[in-house]
């Protein structure tokens, strides 16, 4: 038996997910007599007989032999929703959809949302969405093929403009992609579709495809055994009068029954229930009379099931549910043993507000190279800020906390101000990553600041000619930086290793300033020397470093190699002299 492929949409904000899910829904409700679509717990299920009616046109074109049931379209889009599809390995999302905007193309939450399908190793296509807004482009409902044929010259060039743009983005990824109907080997493109949410064009074609795709190539995922224990996932928890707390669950799976005990993970381990309602939304005639659930006996994959039952506030959203088995135990131990994270001993800190989230920002880390000590559900304690600044101790760019979508308690805010470990927080998993690459490239100037002060950095200078204001007591002179950085305090030798003086100040444009950079032109007060004798117009003077601070600057991550490798050259001419 082969279940509906479920699906989920990402894609950046205001890019159109909700309109197309909506559209998708309308378009479906109005081919009722083919059976419209079936309303789930955070899911739309288009079946069969509804795809095959919005397709009719289409299908005289290219004949498909649907063996699928339906499309099971998760209802909630956005990156946070799909991360708690979570499964073992991946997710219980078959494909999805990442939609982009066609006239505006990538952007940031389109970047994540790749990220994230890949970690996830989850196949998707791209609706390029708003090509009604394509110049000249007349939109209309149903085919996008069809409705192609009647546009002018100019409002397909505009559009396959667009589209090469899209192409180009994922090309940039790693991914070849082109429009879908160009496509000739479906195994290595990423099919591209152009859409309009807003009048329904090219809606066909998608449901199509995808209906397509999912039985070609995932049949094997999409085998389940009808009568075997249900398999699924906590999408949310939430209070509901007249159950308690409820969980609202998408089984992809076997079957769950009332009366069944099941096992889910809460934050303290591993919890066993019974499940003693389970809901579904009521049919729309119901629903006029003033019914939006009724109770069911069981349900089958795919779908999605609110139920409610003892000790159900205790689950974790993102959390696997299980009917009880020798097998669903075992199981859902080793998920409980990978949640208690024992990461690297120097690592960064990670809280988010679902399981889901958390194993989603684990994996972005993971990408970025980015080792994690301990990550944790739920607000952020004083613990954990404690940790960070133990971390910061030994690796002052691991010593941080990511925080995501959960509070933060006042001891943590005082620890964190009072050791210098931050607390990072955001709402969106993109931004969190971001703001922590940013915060580590803050800490890498002030750390490169901080060993500048502390130490003679390597400088390469010369004395410009004609320039000289002064000529000894100190001696002043215009010069140039070559290479490195000089720093007003530092003795200052001749290519043979003589030393001739140190430098009291430097001026740019008439003000004192404490560096002078590569390129930079400025006036030098150098005690000792007097010009003529010890130092010429023209001459090449370096700093003097001690072999000590020569070792600090080629140990140091954070130096250029630029300034390692001159650091290098004074150290031999110290050696040579
Ligand atoms: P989401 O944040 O990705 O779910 O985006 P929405 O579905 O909320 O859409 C954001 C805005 O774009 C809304 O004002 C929609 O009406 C508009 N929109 C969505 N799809 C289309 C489309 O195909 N054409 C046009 N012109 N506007 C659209």
């Amino acid at each position: 038996m082969i279940r509906q492929p479920i699906i989920s949409m990402l894609g950046h904000v205001d890019h159109g997910k909700t309109t197309i899910l909506d559209r998708i829904r309308k378009t479906s409700i109005q081919k009722k007599e083919a059976g419209g679509i079936t309303q789930h717990i955070g899911a739309t299920e288009v079946p069969r007989d509804t795809i095959l009616e919005i397709c009719r046109d289409i299908l005289q074109v290219f004949p498909v032999d649907l063996k699928i049931p339906g499309l099971l379209f998760i209802d909630t889009p956005g990156h946070e929703a799909f991360t708690n599809l979570r499964k073992r390995g991946g997710s219980i999302a078959d494909l999805a959809v990442l939609v982009v905007d066609v006239n505006q193309g990538f952007q940031p939450q389109t970047y994540e949302a790749v990220d994230i399908l890949r970690a996830y190793k989850t196949p998707f296509v791209v609706a390029a969405n708003k090509i009604d807004m394509v110049p000249l482009w007349k939109s209309k409902e149903g085919s996008f093929l069809k409705n192609l044929r009647e546009q002018a010259r100019e409002a397909v060039d505009a559009l396959d403009e667009r589209i090469y743009r899209i192409v180009g983005s994922l090309y940039d990824l790693g991914f070849s992609s082109e429009r879908f109907d160009r496509v000739k080997d479906f195994t290595k493109n990423v099919l591209i579709f152009p859409v309009s949410g807003k009048t329904g064009e090219g809606i066909p074609e998608l449901l199509l495809y995808l209906s397509g795709l999912a039985q070609k190539f995932l049949e094997e995922k999409l085998r389940i055994d009808v009568k075997g224990p249900g398999k699924g996932v906590i999408l949310e928890v939430k209070e509901v009068s007249g159950i308690g707390t409820a969980l609202d669950v998408i089984l992809y799976d076997g079957v769950l029954k009332r009366g069944d005990e099941v096992v889910f993970l809460g934050k303290e381990g591993v919890v066993e229930s019974r499940v003693r309602v389970m809901l579904r939304p009521a049919p729309l005639s119901e629903i006029r009379m003033g019914k939006d659930f009724i109770p069911v006996e069981e349900v089958h994959a795919a779908a999605g099931v609110r139920i409610g039952g003892p000790l159900m506030d205790r689950a974790l959203p993102g959390s696997p549910i299980l009917v009880k088995t020798e097998e669903a135990l075992k199981e859902i131990e080793r998920e409980r043993q990978e949640m208690v994270f024992q990461g690297s001993e120097l690592g960064v800190v990670v809280k988010a507000d679902t399981l889901g989230s958390l194993e989603a920002i684990h994996r972005l880390l993971e990408q970025r190279g980015v080792p994690v000590r301990l990550s944790d559900i739920g607000e952020v304690s004083k613990r954990d800020v404690m940790e960070a600044a133990a971390v910061r101790e030994k690796d002052r760019y691991l010593g941080a906390v990511l925080a995501f979508n959960v509070k933060v308690s006042p001891e943590a805010k005082e620890v964190a101000e009072k050791t210098g470990a931050p607390i990072i927080e955001e709402r969106i998993i993109y931004r969190l990553l971001e703001k922590y690459e940013e915060w580590k490239e803050k800490e890498r100037i002030q750390e490169l600041k901080e060993i500048y002060r502390k130490y003679t950095p390597p400088c390469s200078f010369q004395i410009l000619e004609g320039y000289v204001f002064r000529v000894s007591k100190p001696a002043v002179v215009g010069i140039r930086v070559l290479e490195g950085r000089l720093r007003a305090g530092v003795r200052v030798m001749r290519e043979d290793g003589r030393e001739v003086g140190e430098v009291k100040s430097i001026q740019r444009e008439g003000k004192s300033v404490e560096f002078a950079e590569k390129g930079d032109e400025v006036a030098v007060a150098i005690e000792g020397p007097t010009v003529g004798r010890q130092i010429r117009e023209g001459d090449v003077l370096y700093t003097v470093m001690s072999p000590q601070e020569v070792r600090i600057f080629l140990e140091s991550p954070v130096v250029s190699q630029e300034e390692k490798e001159l650091a290098r050259k004074i150290r031999r001419m110290l050696r040579q002299a």
